[in-house]
């Protein structure tokens, strides 16, 4: 059978559906659709595979090497003690069986309480907030929910998380980006003007900022309210970073004036409790939008985690002091990779919040991260992601010496990364 793993980047029968357009605009097969060789002893057109995400392809790639992983983002490190013994005793206890829909009521409180105590927002357990497998499905709900169809726009900012353009291609819109260029990675409002119009059906904004650790200030938020409010479009906000911030405290677009009644806010558990592999995610905003989700999401997976819901509830009601000492923690590696990664010849954008770090390799003589990415865990035991892999094709170029380092990894881990990269400077 030989490796699944690599005979899944290769080609393929023609296989026709959604799929295909999903990997489209997921970049992970070319928009010609690539279309490959027909061999003599095969007669059936052979297209391009999609390759597995980037994220697969590096942690496959740190395994296979024994490499540093500093790609993917997962902590190496269990999160809080109460609240992986509140997920045993939930097992132990019998929660094993379908939740409600919306959330065990549990938790729907937690969140709600959440919100009230970071945020200030008032908002009705029971019909203001959705739980969801993990922010994915959060928004990969949300975005199925709200477009209508090829007419629509969702606007991103760029380079953006790889599932956003993967899902607006499923729904069949059109995805229209923002940039956000090296070293401050924060957008231009002229910019984000042209980008929206009455065709705007979402306003997609992740803050703070995977890949970039960029954190957006109050004007970009008030002109995504404004431009919202003038093309009558929603706002849709990916927040799993929300307690990983290292300098203000976050502030939730949902929270400001004339946001509530056309956003809806998506975050979860995975990062702020180091539990990625929970998947237990949230939506929340007016009970009639977050309606809409349930629609499309009790149909995505039903309900999910039984016993993990608990679990975040129990992480959603510890103290504040946890949650300084997490983004503190992280503060901490992003200092200790920092340096590191300084002293190995890279320019560094210093984050203002989330798991990475993003370089320019170009003063070590790069031109192609992608390839420079591929050949680092042989050549120095680390493994990490380009930003190209975060942009739409067109804008590739622009991002081509740019790498993502994930902070969120032991000390020791960090320190041995670093010493091990100091081998590229030559
Ligand atoms: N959004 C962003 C910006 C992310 O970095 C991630 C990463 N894991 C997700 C969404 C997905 O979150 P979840 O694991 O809760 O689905
Ligand atoms: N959010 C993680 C990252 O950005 C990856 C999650 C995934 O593999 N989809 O590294």
């Amino acid at each position: 059978m030989g490796n699944v793993y690599a005979s899944s980047v290769n080609e393929m029968r023609d296989i026709p559906g959604a799929w295909r357009r999903t990997a489209v605009g997921a970049g992970l097969i070319g928009s010609d659709h690539s279309a490959r060789t027909r061999s003599s002893s095969d007669p059936q057109p052979r297209l391009a595979a999609a390759r597995p995400t980037i994220f697969a392809e590096m942690s496959a790639l740190a395994a296979r090497t024994g490499a540093v992983n500093l790609g993917q983002g997962f902590p190496d490190e269990d999160g809080p003690i109460e609240v992986l013994e509140a997920a045993r005793a939930a097992i132990s206890n019998g929660v094993n069986q379908y939740p409600p829909g919306r959330g065990i009521p549990d938790l729907l409180l937690a969140i709600a309480e959440h919100q009230r105590r970071f945020y200030g927002v008032h908002l009705d357990p029971q019909r203001d907030v959705l739980v969801t497998a993990g922010a994915t499905e959060g928004l990969a709900a949300a975005l199925l929910a709200l477009i209508g169809g090829p007419e629509d726009e969702v606007v991103v900012f760029e380079p953006h998380y790889d599932s956003y353009a993967a899902v607006v291609a499923l729904a069949g819109a059109r995805l229209v980006t923002v940039p956000l260029r090296w070293p401050d990675f924060q957008p231009d409002l002229e910019e984000l003007r042209a980008a929206v119009s009455d065709r705007t059906r979402i306003i997609l904004v992740n803050d703070p900022h995977n890949p970039t650790g960029a954190v957006f200030g109050r004007e970009l938020q008030d002109e995504v309210i404004r431009l919202a409010e003038r093309h009558d479009a929603i706002i849709v906000t990916d927040e799993v970073y929300e307690h990983l911030v290292f300098d203000q405290p976050h502030v939730p677009i949902a929270t400001l004036p004339g946001a509530w009644e056309r956003t809806l806010t998506i975050s979860s558990g995975g990062k702020t409790f180091s539990t990625t592999g929970w998947k237990i995610g949230w939506v929340t905003g007016p009970a009639d939008q977050v309606d809409a989700v349930l629609t499309v999401k009790q149909f995505l997976t039903y309900v999910n985690g039984a016993p993990f819901q608990p679990a975040i509830a129990t992480g959603l009601r510890l103290p504040d002091a946890f949650f300084a000492a997490a983004a503190q923690t992280l503060r901490d590696k992003r200092d200790i990779l920092g340096a590191g990664l300084r002293s190995a010849g890279f320019d560094v954008s210093q984050a203002a919040g989330t798991y990475f770090t993003v370089v320019d390799a170009a003063p070590l003589g790069v031109s192609d991260a992608a390839d420079f990415c591929r050949g680092l865990a042989d050549r120095a035991g680390v493994v990490a992601i380009p930003l190209t892999a975060f942009v739409t094709s067109a804008r590739r170029p622009e991002y081509a010496t740019l790498v993502r380092f994930a902070a969120c990894k032991r000390v020791d881990v960090l320190e041995e990364a670093a010493s091990r990269l100091a081998v590229i400077r030559g």
